[in-house]
């Protein structure tokens, strides 16, 4: 087992790594004596497949769980579910000595995270990451939230776990665009960060998409170090946490033309592309270094190119709304190397268009 602590002062929490670790939770959970009883929180496929397990490992330990489960998609991640959570939390007398434990990927994780910031104005919660996108992002970092119709976690708080535990051998059962998804935010910690993960990446990619076991436990344990890293830094992403929104700046813009039909992975893997292309057009990173970055995310199946349907008009004016974007300055994270990037605000709108139609 790997463990890598995410050091935030009072708040500290560890993620425990292993594979099979689905069982040993609740031992885990025991051990810390973080609460008294725990809510499961799982949506509608992860409860089918994981659900009694969960639930086993917790009462193998001693507990009562509860299994609170909830449809499967992002369209529950709202007010309205949370409500419906919190009522059937209280009307199972859940009080302050007990926990949330969420058990899913980034919805279950995001959507618990908040519940468990404001039920009681507080209560304790563990995540369980089942999603690559869980495992290596939205589980690490206390970012919690719910969508309202004017935009995606527009509703949120910072709130940090007690513990994140991470078994990468649930992965077998994630839906192979689900696997993608995550995959475009793992090749971001590379470019952003680290450049011997970036070659890793590179060499191990059919081993990595075939889930061999050594490749992905690896893979999780360099980006949940990373996210770790960066979030110690800067816990409310006041400036080096920035560096995380690689991608996600021209990403989101496509994504929300879309209407949300391009998956946040694809949509994200456009928006590096488009970022390295931005960068070697300023002059700052080197061209062949951008056409590694490019082929790698194409080589894993992702998606490099703007879509022929979108309008620059309309991304413009996606960028102007952004809830990052300041004042009408648009920040976009361009890599200087692979392994390093920074921010610039400065973008001649000319080069910004030409990036915004390859
Ligand atoms: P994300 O993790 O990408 O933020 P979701 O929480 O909606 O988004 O998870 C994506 C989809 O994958 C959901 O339909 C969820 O039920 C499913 N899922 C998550 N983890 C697993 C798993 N280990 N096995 C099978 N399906 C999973
Ligand atoms: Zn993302």
């Amino acid at each position: 087992m790997k463990s890598l602590r995410v050091g935030l002062g009072d708040r500290a929490y560890d993620i425990l790594i292993a594979q099979n670790m689905l069982a040993d939770i609740g031992r885990y959970l025991k051990e810390a004596g973080f609460a008294k009883r725990y809510f499961v929180v799982a949506d509608s496929n992860v409860a089918e497949i994981y659900g009694e397990d969960m639930l086993a490992s917790l009462r193998a330990a001693g507990y009562s769980p509860q299994l609170l489960t909830f449809p499967a998609g992002e369209e529950s991640k709202n007010l309205a579910l949370m409500g419906q959570l919190a009522s059937r939390l209280a009307r199972l007398g859940m009080d302050r000595n007990d926990a949330l434990l969420a058990l899913g990927g980034g919805v279950t994780g995001d959507l618990t995270g908040f519940l468990a910031a404001s039920y009681m104005r507080g209560v304790s919660f563990v995540q369980v990451p089942t999603s690559l996108l869980a495992q290596v992002d939205s589980s690490v970092g206390g970012k919690t939230g719910v969508d309202i119709p004017e935009g995606k976690n527009l509703i949120g708080a910072f709130y940090q776990p007690r513990a994140v535990f991470i078994d990468s051998t649930v992965l077998k059962t994630l839906p192979a665009a689900e696997l993608l998804n995550g995959l475009a935010e793992v090749i971001k910690y590379g470019v952003i960060y680290d450049r011997d993960f970036f070659d890793f990446l590179a060499e191990r990619r059919l081993d990595i998409l075939d889930l061999e076991r050594s490749a992905i436990e690896k893979l999780v344990e360099s980006c949940c170090a990373i996210k770790a890293a960066v979030v110690e830094a800067d816990e409310r992403e006041a400036d080096l946490r920035r560096i995380l929104n690689f991608g996600h700046t021209i990403g989101h813009a496509v994504e929300a033309d879309s209407d949300f039909k391009l998956a946040h992975g694809s949509a994200v893997a456009i928006g590096m592309a488009a970022a390295c292309r931005l960068a070697v057009l300023r002059g700052g990173f080197a061209a062949s270094e951008a056409q590694r970055v490019i082929r790698l995310i194409s080589d894993f199946g992702l998606p490099v190119s703007v879509p022929a349907a979108a309008e620059i008009k309309h991304l413009r004016g996606y960028l102007l709304s952004d809830k990052k974007t300041v004042g009408g300055r648009v920040f976009f994270v361009l890599p200087t190397a692979i392994g390093k990037v920074e921010i610039s605000a400065d973008i001649d709108p000319a080069l910004l268009d030409q990036v915004l139609c390859s």
